[in-house]
């Protein structure tokens, strides 16, 4: 009897993290018209009429139920592209008042959302948005980051009810005292890295480049490293309206090709899913987002479309940061020829924690320690982790 710890839960080929960046207490009036149109949006409006958030869910996800998000939060007063803009940005933090802190429970609360921390500030702004600074490369020193990160925690565990698991650096900027201030922070995991525009780069070569795009851990407290490896707008093909529509087809057929092709790479290798997106398009410098699930909409039904019949696993970054940690240390010791039990695991800290085995043997039925029995699906069993015997049950 051969036993496999499985590298993703369900045994699936990748699994698939929808990052949407900048959910944030802010509304950018770009019309200048001092109501809230459709995109100006980055969560201030919550429900009501023209919100980003419903957006997303209407014209995107309650096609996908099984797709999960993760929403990446600046907690306190956003920063704006520029310093003195014409254009009206509301900014504030996400405890401002009762129904802002009720809207950002709430989506913390839905099982298939969870908010993640993306600073305070998101940083420093300049008279010209090229020398804005983003918020880890602010700190002066590893006390200031810390004491930062400790304000904004307090301020998500207000309105959430917990501190934050896992998070983003703004820009993906992690400065001088990045690493060391999240280590430090008591996050179970962290994106530190943008390399979907290097997965777009080598995904046709088949080289050691691979374990780039995997996760990786750092620091002394083994803090889980998700990158983001996938565009949300891979299957865009916003081109002038000059542009003949032969050539437009001819992109169109191009893009397609390209994009799919980033995908079955990732899948091919079992790689991460992780698409990233931002909430808003909408800037006070006047530019636009890029990438943003407006603009991207199409791109995104298309990639959630190419999914649908591939052997995946939806997760949030908890979810996901979860299952590595166990499946890193996890050992199988063999019993006898139908039972086994697990090693070199902590079961108080692994309550709740699930692992997926692979089993070469014909059977359908493992019996845990606490005589629960789990069936399994293709010969993958999803068990509970906890300590003694699981017991292989006959026909
Ligand atoms: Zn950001």
């Amino acid at each position: 009897m051969k036993i496999k710890v499985c590298k993703w839960k369900n045994n699936a080929k990748s699994p698939v993290m929808f990052m949407v960046d900048d959910l944030a207490n802010v509304w950018v009036d770009l019309s200048g018209n001092g109501k809230i149109d459709r995109g100006e949006d980055w969560g201030y409006a919550k429900y009501e009429e023209n919100s980003s958030i419903t957006f997303l869910e209407e014209e995107i996800l309650n096609q996908f139920p099984d797709v999960k998000v993760n929403f990446y939060v600046p907690v306190g007063k956003r920063i704006g592209m520029v310093r003195d803009s014409d254009i009206y940005m509301y900014s504030n933090p996400i405890n401002e008042n009762k129904s802002t802190i009720e809207f950002f429970r709430s989506l913390n609360n839905d099982s298939r959302y969870e908010l993640s921390y993306h600073g305070l500030t998101h940083g420093e702004v300049y008279n010209k948005p090229e020398d804005q600074k983003q918020e880890w490369e602010c700190y002066s020193s590893l006390n200031e980051a810390l004491e930062t990160i400790d304000a904004g925690k307090a301020i998500f565990r207000e309105v959430t009810g917990e501190y934050p698991k896992g998070g983003k650096y703004c820009g993906y900027t992690k400065g001088k005292y990045g690493d060391e201030s999240i280590d430090k922070s008591n996050f179970l995991w962290w994106n530190r890295n943008l390399n979907y525009i290097n997965v777009k780069k080598y995904c046709g070569d088949d080289d050691n480049k691979i374990t780039n795009f995997d996760i990786k851990i750092f620091g002394e407290n083994n803090v889980i490293d998700i990158p983001s490896t996938l565009g949300g707008d891979i299957f865009n093909t916003k081109s002038s309206s000059r542009i003949k529509t032969v050539v437009k087809r001819i992109l169109k057929f191009y893009m397609e090709i390209k994009g799919k092709k980033e995908i079955d790479f990732l899948l091919k290798n079992n790689l991460v899913i992780s698409i990233q997106e931002h909430i808003s398009p909408a800037r006070d410098d006047g530019k636009v987002q890029t990438p943003n699930i407006f603009d991207d909409k199409e791109s995104l039904i298309k990639i959630f479309k190419y999914l649908k019949d591939k052997n995946v696993w939806y997760c949030t970054g908890t979810e996901l940061a979860k299952y590595v940690s166990v499946r890193d240390k996890i050992k199988i010791v063999k019993k006898n020829n139908n039972s086994f039990a697990f090693s070199e695991i902590d079961f108080n800290d692994r309550k709740n924690h699930e692992i997926s085995v692979k089993i070469d043997l014909k059977c359908d039925k493992i019996m845990q320690p606490n005589k629960v029995i789990v069936s399994s699906v293709n010969n993958i069993f999803n068990l509970e982790i906890m300590e003694g015997n699981y017991k292989i049950l006959g026909d």
